[in-house]
């Protein structure tokens, strides 16, 4: 290299990913590198302005689609569907604007019409005739996530169909565990805590697994392909394992809603679903969203009660924990672009706001970008239909 101008020598350091000149790959990390204004003009120092723009690649669809790091398909979407008793019933969800509680038949066609755009699964929600205190309509054979998972296997025989395994929409209570009375610590306790405030009760985690194991078998008999829960019991994929196994089901896969946030992004969902919780929330058991190392340990632990795939829930406000669980876990790794996210674009672009397409697509990038290779979301169709 020849040098212009010896005064502006200055040292630089130079990161290893730049080293790309035979020189500087036998150099050590930081030393000294003549540098003159027109140096880029003469030698083989590491380009900046103007020897690199960026915006080359830019310039026109096709280069910036040859040089894409993050592609999206239809054939990593999961379509969520809520199914409620009747007949002929197609009852759009007011909060989310293009969902619907579906009957068992609707659901059938709505199941079809996915898998004919080339989304390759769809998870089931139910919303039962009755509601009790053991959520028997989880786990009954007659029940209506069972009932449409008979339908849609017979009919649509190549779609994958997920299960999502969770009490909170068959209990009276709206909770996702068996709750109990909660016993005082102390007289001093009971005597301070008054009648129907959160303090009282408890959602007592080992009596809710045998009910979540119960309900898992029974959806796989009816023809789920893939078990996921959704409860954050501790110890639930391993109580479902066991129980599959038991039963004979031992290629039944997991895929475990590993990291699921206590989350006001779930408020749609509760409508579609009819699962509010009638008393308290439900921070006692899924995971306060500050914490990024007990998401990482959640995540884990079900890995080794043998989840086959994890999942992080939601999406968008959690992309550093999915981009975290990608780093650390070669498992399958879902995401869950809930309903609240839904709900802001769908509200927005209504009100002309927002480009809705634009912003889905990009919201759908992002998570794949932050490295879930599976999206459930209530944008599958959508997006299907987009990416052709
Ligand atoms: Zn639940």
């Amino acid at each position: 290299m020849r040098l212009r101008d010896p005064v502006l020598m200055e040292k630089r350091e130079i990161p290893q990913y730049q080293r790309s000149s035979s020189r500087l790959r036998r150099s050590g990390s930081a030393r000294i590198v003549p540098y003159a204004t027109s140096d880029w003009l003469v030698g083989s120092a590491p380009m900046a302005f103007p020897a690199t723009r960026l915006r080359r690649l830019r310039q026109s669809e096709p280069l910036r689609a040859m040089v894409r790091e993050t592609r999206l398909s239809p054939a990593s979407l999961v379509y969520p569907m809520f199914v409620c008793p009747g007949e002929g019933v197609r009852r759009e969800v007011c909060s989310m604007p293009g969902v619907f509680n579906l009957s068992v038949d609707e659901a059938v066609k709505e199941a079809r019409q996915t898998h004919t755009l080339g989304v390759p699964a769809i998870i089931l929600f139910g919303l039962p005739e009755k509601k009790d205190e053991v959520a028997t309509g989880a786990w009954a054979e007659d029940g209506i996530v069972q009932q449409a998972a008979r339908a849609i296997k017979r009919e649509v025989r190549d779609v994958v169909i997920m299960g999502d395994v969770c009490l909170c929409e068959y209990m009276s209570h709206g909770h996702c565990g068996v709750v109990r009375a909660a016993h005082p610590q102390s007289l001093g306790a009971a005597v301070a805590v008054p009648a129907a405030i959160s303090a009282d009760y408890e959602i007592v985690n080992d009596a809710t697994l045998e009910l979540l194991a119960r309900t898992s078998v029974s959806l796989v008999r009816a023809g789920v392909d893939v078990i996921a829960p959704s409860d954050m019991m501790d110890g639930r994929v391993g109580a479902i394992r066991k129980a599959l196994d038991q039963a004979g089901l031992i290629n039944t896969p997991i895929l475990s809603y590993a990291a699921k946030f206590a989350s006001g992004f779930y408020g749609p969902f509760r409508e579609a679903a009819d699962s509010v919780p009638q008393f308290g929330d439900r921070r006692s058991y899924q995971m306060d969203g500050a914490n990024l190392r007990e998401a990482i340990r959640e995540i884990e632990l079900d890995i080794e009660e043998g989840a086959d795939m994890i999942m992080v829930k939601p999406a968008l406000p959690y992309l550093d924990v999915i981009a975290a669980a990608r780093e650390r876990f070669d498992l399958p790794l879902a995401a869950y672009h809930v309903s609240g996210e839904y709900a802001m674009i769908e509200a927005a672009a209504r009100n002309g706001w927002i480009d809705r397409d634009r912003v889905m697509m990009e919201s759908l990038t992002s998570i794949r970008r932050a490295g879930a290779g599976i999206i459930l979301t209530y944008y599958a169709k959508e997006a299907a239909r987009l990416l052709g």
